[in-house]
């Protein structure tokens, strides 16, 4: 089994890559889904935001309010480190579990914040999706919909292209057409096969 960090920033195509290597076979495993399933209502997780954050992050039917522990949690950096740390070594055992199990010759955890995470340790390769920031920009405006100063925003508390280039044991460079980017998968996925 290979176990591949997938990393990249916001509007990178990392999302697109990881349902290409889904496609070829892998089983991908996603942090931010890790992360939604850990704050469902009875798991500890929520429970313990509750107490860090107030009964405020909680809907009306209990479920956890995304919008409220948003505007409480990225209002301050402390906080948002008050978020992290009940989060992030939660998001880490339950990756573990998974990538330990999975029984896939290609195992791909697909974790935006790998690096900002120190998480390569998880993995055997970390394969970094690399476009220029200001196609990161125009990526997630005009494909994705999102607004623009939101991502500046978001970018800025993200590790930055050279952070991650330098944790990076394989480069995707997606600054070309989709067309592109499946050729150079199909490259990854043949040098994986290859080692
Ligand atoms: P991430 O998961 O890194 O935030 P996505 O995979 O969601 O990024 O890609 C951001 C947007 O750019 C998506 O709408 C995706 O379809 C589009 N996209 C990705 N790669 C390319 C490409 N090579 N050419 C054009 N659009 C692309």
């Amino acid at each position: 089994m290979r176990r591949i960090g997938l990393t990249g920033g916001i509007g990178s195509g990392k999302s697109t890559v990881a349902s290409l290597l889904q496609e070829r076979g892998a089983i991908v495993i996603d942090a931010d889904s890790i992360a939604r399933e850990l704050v469902e209502p009875g798991e500890p997780a929520l429970e313990a935001l509750v107490t860090e954050f107030g009964p405020r992050i909680l809907t009306d039917s209990g479920t956890l309010s995304r919008g409220e522990l948003a505007k409480l949690a990225f209002s301050d950096p402390e906080a948002t480190k008050r978020l992290n740390a009940i989060m992030h070594p939660l998001i880490r055992a339950e990756s573990a579990r998974r990538l330990e199990v999975a029984a896939a010759a290609v195992v791909v955890y697909d974790m935006p914040l790998l690096v900002e995470t120190k998480q390569q340790d998880l993995v055997d390769t970390v394969v970094v999706v690399d476009i220029p920031e200001s196609l990161q920009v125009e990526r997630s405006v005009t494909m994705r919909g999102l607004d623009r100063e939101d991502v500046e925003r978001r970018m800025q508390m993200q590790a930055s292209r050279e952070e991650r280039l330098a944790l990076a044991d394989y480069v995707i460079d997606n600054s070309g057409s989709l067309g592109e980017l499946k050729a150079a998968v199909d490259g990854l996925w043949s040098d994986l096969h290859a080692r």
